[in-house]
């Protein structure tokens, strides 16, 4: 199977079919940053409530934000569930954003992706998908970002197995793309809104782009369930 045709190919489909998806949603890198640690384990709309009020406290700004305390914060991003852990989690990515790169931006984007990788999964309470999502959103590095749909949708797609692991799944992207960061972000975008409006726990494949693109190129469970 030429999963790099194919893969490409997928993304086309779901390009030409939802358009850019525009990622990630946010005013700022820093506020992408906030965002992808608030996202953990919650949807999207309970962390524009959080991100909402960050900002009409007028803290959503590196200098800002790093002077609160962790019992400041967590009132504040109550929408977002596991709010004192959140706030932890902030506290432990400012403090280690003004430690490290003196609390700018372009400093940490300028270090090397895979020791920078390396630095931010030592954060305290920071994973995998956070620090890929902050390395490719906010710090435009060339990374795949492995989420839950993308699980979900390349195995069933018959790409993944139901046990490959974040890496696993991340190697396969990277080894069958071109390294291209525009693409990562794009495909990623199209991937979680394929994942929450079409193949969600129950797949909607009647109305699915991708279910059969040509003859190599057909979803395994679509194909199976007919
Ligand atoms: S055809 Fe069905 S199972 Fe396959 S990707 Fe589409 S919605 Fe998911």
């Amino acid at each position: 199977m030429e999963a790099n045709t194919n893969l490409l190919t997928i993304y086309e489909v779901l390009l030409s079919k939802y358009n850019n998806q525009n990622w990630w949603p946010a005013d700022t890198p820093f506020e992408v940053i906030i965002g992808a640690i608030l996202t953990q384990n919650v949807s999207w709309i309970n962390v524009e409530k959080a991100i909402k009020n960050l900002k009409d406290e007028d803290i959503l700004e590196p200098e800002k934000l790093h002077k609160k305390e962790v019992d400041e914060i967590a009132p504040l991003i109550r929408s977002s569930r596991f709010y004192n852990e959140k706030a932890k989690k902030i506290k432990n990515f400012m403090n280690f954003f003004f430690d490290e790169y003196n609390g700018n931006l372009s400093n940490m984007s300028r270090e090397d992706l895979v020791i920078l990788r390396q630095k931010l999964l030592g954060i305290k309470g920071i994973g995998e998908e956070t620090v890929d999502s902050i390395l490719l959103y906010a710090c435009n590095k060339p990374i795949f970002v492995v989420d839950a749909y993308t699980k979900r949708i390349f195995s069933r797609y018959g790409f993944a197995k139901d046990t490959a692991s974040y890496q696993d799944i991340q190697k396969f992207f990277m080894e069958n793309l071109p390294q291209d960061t525009e693409l990562y972000n794009d495909f990623h975008a199209q991937i979680v809104h394929l994942g929450k409006n079409i193949c969600k726990t129950l797949p909607q494949c009647n109305i699915c782009p991708v279910r059969e693109i040509n003859d190599k190129i057909k979803c395994r469970y679509y194909s199976e369930k007919r």
